[in-house]
Protein backbone atom coordinates (compact mmCIF):
# COMPACT_ATOMS: atom_id res chain seq x y z
CA UNK A 1 0.00 0.00 0.00
CA UNK A 2 1.42 3.87 -1.12
CA UNK A 3 0.78 5.78 2.56
CA UNK A 4 0.50 9.12 2.15
CA UNK A 5 1.01 11.20 5.65
CA UNK A 6 -0.58 14.89 5.70
CA UNK A 7 0.83 16.96 8.68
CA UNK A 8 -1.12 20.38 8.80
CA UNK A 9 -0.40 23.57 10.56
CA UNK A 10 -2.13 27.46 10.83
CA UNK A 11 -1.45 27.60 7.34
CA UNK A 12 -4.15 25.71 6.18
CA UNK A 13 -6.76 27.53 8.48
CA UNK A 14 -5.11 31.08 7.84
CA UNK A 15 -7.04 31.81 5.54
CA UNK A 16 -10.15 30.88 6.89
CA UNK A 17 -9.37 33.51 9.42
CA UNK A 18 -8.37 31.69 12.16
CA UNK A 19 -6.07 34.23 14.14
CA UNK A 20 -2.84 32.28 15.31
CA UNK A 21 0.39 33.38 17.41
CA UNK A 22 2.71 34.14 14.79
CA UNK A 23 1.01 35.55 11.81
CA UNK A 24 1.06 39.33 11.27
CA UNK A 25 -2.64 40.31 13.16
CA UNK A 26 -1.63 37.61 15.27
CA UNK A 27 -2.63 37.42 19.18
CA UNK A 28 1.41 37.85 20.12
CA UNK A 29 0.58 41.91 20.39
CA UNK A 30 -2.59 41.17 22.42
CA UNK A 31 -1.60 38.52 24.97
CA UNK A 32 1.57 37.33 26.36
CA UNK A 33 1.72 33.80 25.23
CA UNK A 34 3.33 32.54 28.29
CA UNK A 35 0.61 33.83 30.32
CA UNK A 36 -1.84 32.11 28.45
CA UNK A 37 -0.54 29.09 26.74
CA UNK A 38 2.22 27.38 29.56
CA UNK A 39 1.55 25.22 31.92
CA UNK A 40 3.98 27.84 34.45
CA UNK A 41 0.69 30.47 33.19
CA UNK A 42 -2.37 28.22 34.40
CA UNK A 43 -0.95 27.54 37.30
CA UNK A 44 -0.43 31.54 38.02
CA UNK A 45 -3.60 32.19 36.68
CA UNK A 46 -6.40 29.41 35.77
CA UNK A 47 -9.33 32.01 34.91
CA UNK A 48 -7.22 34.39 32.79
CA UNK A 49 -6.57 30.93 30.59
CA UNK A 50 -9.73 29.37 30.53
CA UNK A 51 -11.25 32.96 29.25
CA UNK A 52 -8.42 33.06 26.76
CA UNK A 53 -9.37 29.75 25.50
CA UNK A 54 -13.17 30.28 25.71
CA UNK A 55 -12.55 33.57 23.52
CA UNK A 56 -10.85 30.96 20.55
CA UNK A 57 -13.52 28.77 20.87
CA UNK A 58 -16.02 31.01 20.17
CA UNK A 59 -13.83 32.60 18.06
CA UNK A 60 -14.05 29.54 15.71
CA UNK A 61 -17.94 29.02 15.58
CA UNK A 62 -18.80 31.03 12.24
CA UNK A 63 -15.39 30.13 11.00
CA UNK A 64 -15.87 27.72 7.90
CA UNK A 65 -13.12 25.48 5.97
CA UNK A 66 -11.34 26.38 2.97
CA UNK A 67 -10.58 24.42 -0.44
CA UNK A 68 -7.74 23.06 1.23
CA UNK A 69 -9.68 21.73 4.05
CA UNK A 70 -11.81 20.13 1.10
CA UNK A 71 -9.08 18.52 -0.50
CA UNK A 72 -7.59 16.62 2.18
CA UNK A 73 -11.08 15.76 3.77
CA UNK A 74 -12.08 14.09 0.38
CA UNK A 75 -8.71 12.32 -0.17
CA UNK A 76 -9.27 10.80 3.45
CA UNK A 77 -12.59 9.95 2.28
CA UNK A 78 -11.30 8.45 -0.73
CA UNK A 79 -8.31 7.01 0.89
CA UNK A 80 -9.13 5.52 4.39
CA UNK A 81 -6.79 3.04 4.50
CA UNK A 82 -3.76 5.14 2.60
CA UNK A 83 -4.24 8.71 3.92
CA UNK A 84 -3.12 9.44 7.40
CA UNK A 85 -4.53 13.19 8.26
CA UNK A 86 -2.52 14.82 11.27
CA UNK A 87 -2.89 18.14 12.58
CA UNK A 88 -1.23 20.90 14.93
CA UNK A 89 -4.48 23.10 14.76
CA UNK A 90 -6.66 23.03 17.14
CA UNK A 91 -9.33 24.19 15.21
CA UNK A 92 -12.45 21.78 13.87
CA UNK A 93 -12.06 22.81 10.47
CA UNK A 94 -11.14 19.54 8.62
CA UNK A 95 -14.11 18.12 10.77
CA UNK A 96 -16.56 20.81 9.27
CA UNK A 97 -15.15 20.24 5.49
CA UNK A 98 -16.04 16.05 6.65
CA UNK A 99 -12.62 14.45 6.94
CA UNK A 100 -13.10 12.13 9.36
CA UNK A 101 -10.43 10.48 11.66
CA UNK A 102 -8.10 13.95 12.05
CA UNK A 103 -5.71 13.62 14.69
CA UNK A 104 -5.20 16.94 16.67
CA UNK A 105 -1.20 16.41 17.90
CA UNK A 106 -1.96 20.04 20.17
CA UNK A 107 -5.27 19.12 20.96
CA UNK A 108 -9.14 20.29 20.12
CA UNK A 109 -10.65 23.69 20.86
CA UNK A 110 -14.26 22.06 21.12
CA UNK A 111 -13.18 19.72 24.05
CA UNK A 112 -12.97 19.91 27.32
CA UNK A 113 -11.08 17.60 29.59
CA UNK A 114 -11.55 16.37 33.35
CA UNK A 115 -8.55 16.54 35.23
CA UNK A 116 -10.13 14.29 37.79
CA UNK A 117 -11.01 11.15 35.83
CA UNK A 118 -9.18 12.50 32.21
CA UNK A 119 -12.30 12.04 30.27
CA UNK A 120 -12.82 14.39 27.27
CA UNK A 121 -15.83 16.05 25.86
CA UNK A 122 -17.25 18.21 22.94
CA UNK A 123 -18.98 21.59 24.41
CA UNK A 124 -18.61 22.91 20.76
CA UNK A 125 -18.04 26.61 20.71
CA UNK A 126 -19.91 27.16 24.32
CA UNK A 127 -18.25 28.64 27.46
CA UNK A 128 -16.73 26.68 30.05
CA UNK A 129 -17.87 28.53 32.87
CA UNK A 130 -20.66 26.48 34.99
CA UNK A 131 -19.57 23.20 33.18
CA UNK A 132 -18.92 19.96 35.22
CA UNK A 133 -17.21 16.72 33.72
CA UNK A 134 -20.53 14.90 32.74
CA UNK A 135 -19.23 11.59 33.71
CA UNK A 136 -17.29 12.48 37.28
CA UNK A 137 -19.51 15.48 37.95
CA UNK A 138 -15.98 17.26 38.96
CA UNK A 139 -15.66 20.93 38.46
CA UNK A 140 -12.22 20.28 37.93
CA UNK A 141 -12.25 20.44 34.39
CA UNK A 142 -10.23 22.44 31.62
CA UNK A 143 -9.35 23.00 27.76
CA UNK A 144 -8.52 20.35 25.93
CA UNK A 145 -5.72 22.14 24.49
CA UNK A 146 -1.85 21.06 24.27
CA UNK A 147 0.09 23.94 26.55
CA UNK A 148 3.86 24.68 26.36
CA UNK A 149 6.04 22.80 28.55
CA UNK A 150 2.64 19.84 29.34
CA UNK A 151 3.44 16.89 27.46
CA UNK A 152 1.76 16.08 23.85
CA UNK A 153 0.41 12.57 24.45
CA UNK A 154 -0.89 12.73 20.55
CA UNK A 155 3.10 12.84 19.36
CA UNK A 156 2.86 8.94 20.02
CA UNK A 157 0.32 8.66 17.25
CA UNK A 158 2.35 11.08 14.92
CA UNK A 159 5.86 8.78 15.57
CA UNK A 160 3.94 5.51 14.90
CA UNK A 161 2.58 6.57 12.11
CA UNK A 162 5.87 8.35 10.83
CA UNK A 163 7.10 4.52 11.00
CA UNK A 164 4.34 3.05 9.55
CA UNK A 165 4.40 5.42 6.19
CA UNK A 166 7.61 6.25 5.87
CA UNK A 167 8.61 4.39 3.04
CA UNK A 168 5.60 6.43 1.34
CA UNK A 169 5.01 10.46 1.27
CA UNK A 170 4.87 13.27 3.76
CA UNK A 171 2.50 16.23 2.71
CA UNK A 172 3.20 19.02 4.63
CA UNK A 173 0.71 22.01 4.68
CA UNK A 174 0.92 25.64 6.63
CA UNK A 175 3.35 24.63 8.82
CA UNK A 176 6.50 26.41 10.18
CA UNK A 177 8.49 23.93 11.29
CA UNK A 178 9.26 25.83 14.93
CA UNK A 179 7.24 23.58 17.00
CA UNK A 180 7.07 20.49 15.21
CA UNK A 181 10.36 19.28 13.31
CA UNK A 182 8.35 18.83 9.81
CA UNK A 183 12.25 19.05 7.91
CA UNK A 184 13.29 16.06 10.21
CA UNK A 185 10.33 14.23 9.36
CA UNK A 186 10.35 14.53 5.58
CA UNK A 187 13.79 13.41 5.64
CA UNK A 188 12.79 9.99 7.06
CA UNK A 189 10.44 9.14 3.98
CA UNK A 190 10.70 8.42 0.81
CA UNK A 191 9.18 11.23 -1.18
CA UNK A 192 8.11 14.88 0.52
CA UNK A 193 5.88 17.97 -0.86
CA UNK A 194 6.06 21.03 1.36
CA UNK A 195 3.05 23.93 0.85
CA UNK A 196 4.56 26.87 2.78
CA UNK A 197 3.37 30.44 1.89
CA UNK A 198 7.01 31.85 2.38
CA UNK A 199 10.30 30.24 1.37
CA UNK A 200 12.35 29.20 4.74
CA UNK A 201 15.51 27.18 2.84
CA UNK A 202 16.59 25.53 6.00
CA UNK A 203 13.49 23.51 5.64
CA UNK A 204 12.63 24.02 2.04
CA UNK A 205 16.07 21.69 1.23
CA UNK A 206 14.75 18.73 3.19
CA UNK A 207 11.73 18.33 0.76
CA UNK A 208 11.61 16.47 -2.75
CA UNK A 209 8.55 19.00 -3.97
CA UNK A 210 8.21 22.74 -2.21
CA UNK A 211 5.06 24.80 -3.28
CA UNK A 212 5.62 28.84 -1.83
CA UNK A 213 1.63 29.66 -2.39
CA UNK A 214 -1.59 29.52 -0.38
CA UNK A 215 -2.60 26.08 0.79
CA UNK A 216 -5.93 26.80 -1.43
CA UNK A 217 -3.62 27.72 -4.60
CA UNK A 218 -1.50 24.56 -3.94
CA UNK A 219 -4.11 22.39 -3.24
CA UNK A 220 -5.31 21.15 -6.38
CA UNK A 221 -1.65 20.17 -7.50
CA UNK A 222 -0.66 18.55 -4.17
CA UNK A 223 -4.14 16.62 -4.46
CA UNK A 224 -3.05 15.54 -8.24
CA UNK A 225 0.75 14.18 -6.91
CA UNK A 226 -0.94 11.93 -3.87
CA UNK A 227 -3.65 10.44 -6.31
CA UNK A 228 -1.35 9.59 -8.75
CA UNK A 229 0.98 8.58 -6.11
CA UNK A 230 -1.53 6.22 -4.12
CA UNK A 231 -2.72 4.50 -7.25
CA UNK A 232 0.76 3.75 -9.05
CA UNK A 233 3.54 4.35 -6.19
CA UNK A 234 4.92 7.32 -9.22
CA UNK A 235 5.88 10.24 -7.21
ZN1 LIG B 1 -14.46 13.61 35.32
Amino acid sequence: MNHVLILSGAGLSAESGIRTFRNSNGLWNEFNIMEVCSAEGFRKDREKVLDFYDMRRSDIKDKVPNAAHFMIAELKKSFPEEIHVLTQNVDDLLEKAGCPDVVHLHGTLCDLRCENCFNIWNIKYESIKGKKCPECKSSNIRHNVVMFHEPAPAYQTLYKTIEKTSSGLFVAIGTSGYVIDAGGIASCFNFSILNNRDPEPSMDNMFLKVFHEKATSAAPKIKEIVVKFINSGVF
